[in-house]
């Protein structure tokens, strides 16, 4: 039997909400293997984040066990778990989570630089990672001067750049066409090629076929988990990418859906978050990605990086919300 990266046992996640009690997980039971390919897939609802934030040390289960390379993680502090996080494990997320004012190559850096690795040798291993998934052309443009295809790579590079065993992808897939989609997978077909384990969860039959393996949740627990045939997205020459047009001067390029705004508008037109990023939302952006606890722009109050609500206050911890609350 191969060795098993990661593995998790009896695991089930309850979230309180005043008198209410949400059961997200309700008992998963799953092994993964080195070098495995696997997707979770199941409607809206039936807890695929949950599992990946708890599979991932972003959480911790109501019950259960999470081993990571055969060492149980319940035990350790925040602070060792952040480790483990940054050592063994890469993450991606739907919204692609990038630093706005960043290039690409400070981007994919961003582990690097938290993991203490001096700067001369983080750029070396971030142009590798960005030359990995076909980008090192465009290390030097920012996330508005790239397509969403463009930014879901800097994201995976960044995932990568510390070498970690596994890779968790939430709905990598969630905010891009179909085409660009479908070269994601195919990045992650190829960096599972080379020997990463990789797990997407996915509400999307289409997108789980990249996987040899589909777990089907449904309500919060298994049922279906089964090898399959899976299906090969091909890998684009990067030459073919499309070039993505600088933004019109003086437009404001929303960072959150890159929608470009009249020069003197403060909210974005398309989907209504904040023109005028704050310091505090890209340090809110950076500690999630490490994995560290975020505090909630209101009363302060030190919550999980992937709260949906402050567990002092109750209000939003939406990151285009919170820069509402603190202008
Ligand atoms: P999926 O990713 O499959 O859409 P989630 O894991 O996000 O599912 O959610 C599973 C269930 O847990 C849902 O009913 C959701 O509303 C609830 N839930 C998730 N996160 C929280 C939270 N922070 N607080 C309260 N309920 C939550
Ligand atoms: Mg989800």
């Amino acid at each position: 039997m191969r060795q098993s990266v990661l593995e998790l046992m009896g695991i089930t996640k309850v979230y309180t909400m005043g008198d209410n009690q949400v059961h997200a997980l309700r008992g998963i039971s799953m092994r993964i293997e080195e070098g495995e390919m696997v997707s979770i897939m199941g409607p809206s609802g039936c807890g695929k984040s949950t599992f990946l934030q708890i599979a991932g040390c972003l959480d911790r289960p109501t019950s259960g066990q999470v081993l990571i390379n055969g060492a149980e993680v319940a035990s350790l502090k925040d602070e060792q778990l952040a480790k483990i996080r940054n050592r063994y494990l890469g993450f991606i997320f739907q919204s692609f989570n990038l630093l706005p004012h960043e290039t690409a190559l400070d981007n994919v850096m961003v582990p690097l630089q938290y993991a203490g690795v001096p700067r001369k040798k983080g750029e070396e291993a971030a142009k590798e990672a960005l030359a990995a998934v076909g980008l090192e052309k465009r290390m030097h443009h920012r996330p508005n001067e790239l397509s969403g295809g463009q930014r879901q790579r800097v994201a995976i590079a960044r995932a990568i750049v510390n070498r970690p065993s596994i890779v968790l992808a939430d709905e990598p897939t969630g905010a891009l066409d179909q085409a660009s989609g479908k070269e994601v997978m195919g990045i992650l077909q190829k960096l599972n090629a080379e020997g990463r384990t990789i797990v997407v969860v996915t509400h999307d039959a289409n997108v789980a076929r990249y996987a040899q393996r589909i777990v089907e949740f449904c309500d919060g627990s298994i049922i279906r988990d089964e090898a399959v045939a899976r299906v090969e997205a091909p890998v684009r020459p990067a030459e073919m990418d499309a070039r993505v047009p600088a933004p019109p001067p003086g437009q404001k390029v929303c960072a959150r859906c890159g929608y470009g705004n009249r020069p003197q508008a403060r909210f974005c037109a398309n989907c209504g978050a904040s023109l005028e990023l704050r310091p505090e939302l890209s340090e809110t952006i950076m500690r999630r990605i490490l994995g560290l606890q975020v505090p909630c722009p209101r009363c302060g109050v030190s919550n999980r990086p992937f709260a949906r609500f402050c567990i002092g206050c109750g209000g939003s911890m939406d990151p285009s919300a919170m820069v509402q609350a603190i202008r």
